[in-house]
């Protein structure tokens, strides 16, 4: 494992030879994928691509993309047929896949993702480049409060903290506060895993239900997934305020390559890209199609080609999130490429023309925190999107106790603030604290952002 251009407190050092590395395993996986899959051999063939063609990173631009309602048909074909969960895509010998594990489902049917013990060595080798990332050692006893279920952060991110060197205490997403104070008590914790939702909630619960301060339990580092939030500003404030100054990280990864492959560190400066010898990531201009360069700046969702997965890789597989690309050396010293995820492409809403990203609403509200503003927002929409009529309705849902004068006036210059910055008009209305679920009690604890006022 390891590879000889990644130093773990550089990160790349040496942009060139990584290039050729990964024209070499790339070589090899194309070679594998069309031999062995017919799924992908049908695909490279009506592109006219064969595998000998791959010359040059940038001749990965001449094969089709793969999204995730491909991945469903394959996976339906394969299931009706008899023969397994995976789809014809998968390359690999089933019986070398030693997981399944399985999306939230919540677009759709479930899709089913295999990994070998190759795979998940992969991706804890990922998981080791971030632990000096975060000043995480070997031992640090780790509370994994996902779901325990086959939902990837569940039971696969367990095994995978595991395999990296933490001291894993599985002590899953339903258990009550009590059953969390009492544990915590006991293992002396030194980081927490769950969602952002999950941290808020359970630190409010053990302050209001058991009198406990989550301080007490002395965790060091909070790593969130799951949902976004994780890497907002004014999220991390308050989780870290909530659990005694803990540092907050974030930690995401690339569909069918690995189950980790980017981390925060300290600095907060986006999710560093720590796979990149493993995943081979493209920015697609959205407009175009085009692969756009990983230059500072550059926006466009982010697509994955897993370089050496070796059950079902990602092969231009579209994330659907919508990434913006920083390039620069960190604080911290590593020289990666660095991103952040502003949504998702399909969250996108077109008012009058203007593009408009529930993220960047959220960024312009979240400034004003310290006016007694949650982060808690529902965008309304009034007709089937793409396409919003202005002005655009968004619910915000207060913090702080106001007056009724004080709330008007208020929302009057939140409307004012994303309408001037965001260029679209916009209605903000407060509403009192606890009248927008926070803690969506659904399997996987994910936030809404949309609350739907058409006929579907
Ligand atoms: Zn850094």
């Amino acid at each position: 494992m390891g590879t000889p251009v990644y130093d773990m407190n550089k990160g790349i050092t040496d942009w060139s030879e990584l290039e050729s590395i990964k024209l070499k395993k790339l070589q090899k996986q194309l070679r594998r994928v069309y031999d062995q899959s017919p799924f992908h051999k049908a695909r490279f063939d009506a592109a006219g691509f064969r595998p000998e063609m791959m010359k040059s990173l940038s001749d990965l631009k001449h094969l089709p993309f793969m999204d995730k309602n491909q991945e469903r048909e394959s996976q339906a074909e394969s299931q009706a047929a008899g023969i397994t969960a995976l789809g014809d895509h998968i390359v690999c010998d089933p019986r070398d896949v030693v997981r399944i594990s399985s999306t939230s489902g919540t677009t759709g049917m479930p899709t089913f993702t295999g990994y070998t013990q190759a795979d998940s060595e992969v991706t804890a080798e990922i998981m080791r480049r971030a632990m000096p990332m975060m000043g995480a050692e070997r031992g640090d006893v780790v509370m994994h409060a996902f779901v325990m279920s086959m939902w990837i952060a569940g039971l696969p991110v367990a095994d995978i903290m595991q395999m990296a060197g933490f001291t894993v205490v599985p002590i899953g997403g339903m258990s009550g506060p009590g059953r969390f104070a009492i544990t915590a008590q006991s293992v002396f914790p030194k980081q927490l895993n769950c969602t952002p939702s999950y941290a808020t909630w359970m630190a409010n619960k053990l302050r209001e239900d058991f009198n406990i301060d989550p301080a007490s339990f002395g965790i060091k580092r909070i790593l969130l997934g799951g949902e976004p939030g994780g890497s907002i500003p004014e999220v991390r404030e308050k989780i870290s305020g909530l659990w005694g100054g803990a540092e907050i990280y974030d930690g995401i990864g690339a569909m069918h390559s690995s189950f980790f492959a980017s981390f925060t560190c300290r600095h907060n400066t986006g999710l560093h890209w720590l796979a990149d010898d493993y995943v081979h990531l493209e920015i697609l201009d959205p407009a175009t199609g085009a692969s756009l360069p990983l230059e500072d700046g550059v926006t466009g969702e982010g697509v994955y080609t897993a370089l050496e997965k070796e059950c079902a890789p990602a092969i231009r597989f579209r994330s659907g999130d919508r990434f913006v690309i920083k390039r620069g050396r960190c604080a911290c010293g590593r020289d990666t490429i660095r991103y952040s995820i502003e949504g998702r492409v399909d969250d996108m809403l077109l008012v009058r023309g203007v593009n408009v990203f529930p993220a960047a609403i959220q960024a312009v509200i979240g400034r004003f925190a310290d006016r007694g503003v949650g982060s808690n927002i529902r965008i309304v929409l009034t007709s089937k999107p793409p396409v919003q009529e202005p002005p655009l309705p968004v619910k915000v849902e207060l913090a702080a106790e106001l007056s009724a004068e004080a709330t008007a006036a208020l929302a009057a210059e939140l409307s004012d603030a994303v309408s001037k910055e965001l260029r679209f008009r916009c209605q903000v209305s407060l509403l009192p604290k606890g009248t927008l679920d926070a803690f969506q009690a659904d399997k996987n604890q994910k936030q809404q952002i949309f609350e739907r006022e058409y006929d579907q």
